[in-house]
């Protein structure tokens, strides 16, 4: 392969930006201290800068920087809420409502604590793949300690009615926690507003590094009590064990003050490219687009084909561009995606579905090379069905 793939998987991750690296070098060598050595400059030095960050990242999402958890990313950070909340309030209630289309972080850490005992309503979606919040409402009992709803969908990118949901866990006195690891940088996200207790959120999604992330922890109105899941030194109030990766955290924060200060004409910017390449694969016959067409990330496209086999389909388009099919959510397993699934599809169609992601650095250049290359693939593989039928 000589070119490089057009990349158009920014769900699954993204490059990381030149401005954070340059941001994080410093802090691998010399600003190497531990910033939890309080004796001595070195620590004090790291410490500045973890505190500079951890208050960049509370101002994004509206809480307090004491409220910031560090954590190695969106998995861990939706393991700590699930389970830290499963174990800490454990006497008030065994019942958690979450959603068939979440992330597997959030599904498995539920299927685990299934077998601890715990009883879990998994809610189903509606055709656009945004949950009925009648249905939310009705599945709350009195043993309910927790609603987990992701804020936007890594396949779909459908945004979940955050505020809506807010209210109704608030009104009910259940805690609500949501995983933002694909909306923070793309939709605003306000913890106060929206009533959510727990957040999740992690960098390596918005062109941060791989290997950090955040649990936002209400600490007021009301008082959040986790369990924690890592024990060790005390850091991060002992909820969070480990020395904190600086460099990391660095890279984190200024992962986020870019994004946010480019929110606006990115999220423009995307959002035409994504209706450029929609419009270009609509022209299609068979081809749907999945997920509600408005309430959705700015720069996430997801279609099914009708009349192709997925995988051929994935081959023909290989080496000219990286993306994901209806089965790539965990690209260990072959499976087709939970989360067309729960749309309703079977499983052919959900395996002949494309997941789109565009970033920062995609150009309206790439996004005509990789609509034309998908409708001539379409079409060849269709073609080819018809030739051997007659
Ligand atoms: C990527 C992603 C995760 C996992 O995040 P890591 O930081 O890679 O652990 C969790 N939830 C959603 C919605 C994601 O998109």
């Amino acid at each position: 392969m000589s070119q490089r793939p057009i990349y158009l998987d920014c769900h699954a991750t993204t490059p990381m930006d030149k401005r954070v690296l340059e941001a994080m070098l410093p802090y691998f060598t010399e600003h190497f201290g531990n910033p939890s050595s309080i004796n001595h400059f070195y620590g004090w030095e790291a410490e500045a800068a973890v505190k500079k960050a951890r208050e960049t990242i509370a101002n994004a999402v509206k809480c307090n920087p004491e409220e910031i958890i560090f954590t190695s990313g969106a998995t861990e950070a939706n393991n700590l809420a699930v389970k830290g909340i499963a174990e800490a309030y454990f006497n008030q209630g065994q019942h958690i409502i979450t959603v068939q289309t979440e992330h597997r972080a959030v599904l498995d850490p539920c299927k685990y604590l299934e077998k601890l005992g715990f009883k879990i309503t998994y809610l189903p979606v509606q055709k656009d793949g945004i949950i009925d919040l009648k249905f939310l409402e009705k599945s709350i009992r009195n043993e309910t300690i927790l609603v987990s709803v992701m804020a936007a969908n890594n396949e779909i990118g459908v945004l979940q009615p955050l505020k809506e949901i807010g209210d109704i866990c608030k009104k009910n006195e259940v805690l609500f926690h949501s995983d933002a690891a694909q909306a923070i940088g793309k939709i605003p996200l306000d913890v106060q507003n929206m009533n959510i207790d727990l957040l999740s959120l992690t960098a390596h999604k918005i062109y941060g590094p791989k290997g950090v992330g955040v649990l936002y922890i209400r600490r007021r109105n009301p008082r959040v009590n986790i369990a924690s899941q890592l024990h060790g030194g005390g850091q991060e109030r002992a909820i969070r064990s480990g020395t904190l990766y600086t460099p990391q955290i660095v890279g984190f924060g200024k992962a986020i003050e870019l994004a946010l200060a480019e929110i606006e004409t990115e999220n423009k910017r995307q959002s035409e490219l994504r209706n450029r390449l929609q419009e270009q694969l609509l022209n299609i016959e068979g081809v749907s687009i999945n997920g509600h067409l408005t309430k959705r990330l700015p720069n996430n496209l997801n279609v099914s084909i009708e009349g192709v086999d997925g995988a051929a389909l994935l081959l023909g388009l290989q080496g000219i561009v990286a993306l994901s099919s209806g089965s790539a959510c965990t690209s260990t397993t072959t499976k087709p995606s939970h989360v067309l699934k729960a749309l309703g599809h079977s499983d052919k169609l959900a395996y002949a579905s494309l997941r789109f992601g565009l970033g920062r650095f995609t150009t309206s250049q790439e996004i005509d090379t990789v609509a034309q290359q998908v409708v001539n693939t379409i079409q060849s593989l269709r073609q080819a069905i018809v030739n051997t039928k007659f």
